[in-house]
């Protein structure tokens, strides 16, 4: 059976330039191409509405990254709405099957889209899919915009639905499918993939722009590879924590793509795209075998792209840190989170030690790698105290170039957000905010506007002497005082660390 002649619109519903190719709306044109679908993709990364700060913006005016700018390369916003030019491409090209990929802080996008084209021939399926349609599924299958939802993972449900519009079938009994035909059915997990099995991602999709990526200061043409799916652990504020517990009966959601399969895929995009730098989508890089990081360092050179990696500090080792290093890793994040042993335990099913943590820093700090510490502030619970444990933690790493801060946000299938809502401290249908940005958490102890003070200034209290912790403290306040005392020590900052 085939899709044949089958036009399938996918929807990239992305936060305004955020710009890094998505390996799963790749994967899932591939697919349905495979299956002799034609496909187009409309991508909502270059619609910025005025006034938007993007999440590099925010990241670079926390003294989190260097400032960099897409428009030294020619790349600026598209001129006209989201909304107007996807009801102009739906009208012009009349698809038989509209996906829209959705993650929680687009989920107003991808509605706001979807009624841009509610008069659109009604017979034609909206299918709403990625981790928002995931774990909201009970709380936004009512919603009139759309007419199914995929829960799980979408290569196996978007080639089945698509076989079954090809052939005038009524979709039914479709794993992973949650389909409203009056009732909703709720169809079964489908079994996992096993990445090898999958085909390579199609980039025909997306344009040129799309793959210019700020990373270290500087705009890399950068491709994104899915070495990974999933991750071995569940640290309570994070959406694999809800994908394990989804697949558990599958043994967990982690599984990985064999070396030789990623290494042919990235030296043949490599060629073709002219890339400079690899994303590797790979939770916690060295979490996995020994024979299998060194067949890595074989096969990865002939790639010899930089690429940066993210993982736990319990993986750190010298011999893995010297691997990294012969492979040309330009870079490490480290996952701290809380600077709080007991809260990291309690709060995130982290059970790691402090002095180890720092032991890990060290490590890396004897080592050529870019070294950045992933902190995350805002917890539910958490308080201002429990706030400058992490900055106090953070003041015993050696060497850090990168202090990261981000603000925990309630997203949906994590554990905290299950808290956050039995704590009051949300009302259960808020979607969640940008991590990058804000909190919408209103917690009695600890206002969103200290969060957000303490995060501008989380770097200052990591890097400057704590004779200076006053005045920094006076920079926390959102006040034209606040402001401009910020503004003088950001500067100081920038220019000593860079
Ligand atoms: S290690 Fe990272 S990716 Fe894995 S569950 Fe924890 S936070 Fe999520």
């Amino acid at each position: 059976m085939s899709a044949n002649g089958l036009r399938v619109l996918l929807v990239n519903c992305n936060t305004p330039m955020d710009n890094l190719i998505p390996a799963g709306v790749s994967l899932l044109s591939a697919v349905l191409k495979a299956e002799g679908s034609q496909v187009r993709c409309f991508d909502t990364t270059f619609y910025r509405p005025a006034d938007f700060v993007t999440g590099d913006e925010a990241r670079a005016m926390t003294l989190q990254v260097k400032r960099t700018s897409f428009s030294e390369l020619g790349i600026h916003p598209k001129p006209g709405t989201a909304e107007d030019d996807f009801r102009a491409l739906v009208a012009g090209w009349e698809p038989d099957l509209i996906g829209f990929s959705v993650i929680e802080c687009t989920h107003r996008l991808a509605l706001d889209l979807a009624r841009a084209i509610a008069d659109y021939r009604p017979e034609v399926p909206r299918i709403w899919g990625n981790v928002h349609a995931t774990f909201a599924a009970e709380r936004i299958v009512g919603a009139p915009e759309l007419d199914m939802l995929c829960v799980g993972e979408g290569e196996v449900a978007i080639r089945e639905l698509a076989r079954a519009l090809a052939h005038g079938r009524r979709p039914s009994g479709i794993p992973n499918l949650w389909i409203k035909n009056g009732g909703v059915e709720r169809n079964a997990l489908a079994p996992l993939v096993r990445l090898d099995d999958l085909p390579e991602q199609d980039w025909e999709i997306w344009e040129r722009e799309r793959f210019f990526k700020p990373m270290g200061g500087r705009i890399w043409v950068t491709g994104t590879f899915e070495m990974n799916r999933g991750c071995p652990y569940s640290c309570m504020y994070c959406v694999n924590y809800g994908l394990n517990r989804l697949y558990a009966e599958q043994g967990g959601y982690f599984r990985e793509k064999s070396i030789p399969v990623l290494v042919r895929e990235m030296l043949d995009k490599k060629k073709r795209y002219g890339l400079e730098f690899a994303y590797l989508v790979a939770e916690s890089f060295l979490t996995t075998t020994r024979q299998r990081l060194e067949q890595f360092a074989d096969l990865y050179p002939a790639v010899g792209l930089p690429f940066w990696v993210e993982a736990r500090p319990e993986s750190i080792t010298r011999e893995k840190v010297a691997l990294l290093e012969r492979c040309g890793c330009e870079g490490i994040s480290i996952g701290v989170e809380s600077g709080s042993h007991e809260f990291r335990r309690r709060f995130m099913n982290r059970n790691i030690p402090n002095d180890k943590m720092v032991r890990a820093m060290g490590i890396l700090a004897d080592s050529r790698l870019r070294v950045s510490a992933n902190n995350v502030i805002g917890f539910p619970t958490e308080t201002r105290d429990l706030i400058f444990e992490t900055i106090e933690l953070n003041r015993r790493f050696p060497r850090v170039n990168g202090v990261m801060c981000a603000i925990y946000n309630p997203y949906h299938g994590t554990r905290l957000r299950e808290i956050a809502e039995a704590e009051g401290y949300i009302s259960p249908d808020e979607v969640a905010g940008d991590y990058r940005k804000e909190t919408i958490m209103r917690m009695p102890h600890l206002s969103p506007d200290e969060i957000k003070g303490l995060q501008r200034t989380f770097p200052l209290y990591v890097k400057l002497p704590k004779a200076r912790w006053p005045e920094i403290r006076r920079a926390e306040a959102p006040t034209p005082e606040g402001d401009r005392i910020y503004a003088a020590l950001a500067q100081e900052y920038t220019e000593r660390h860079g």
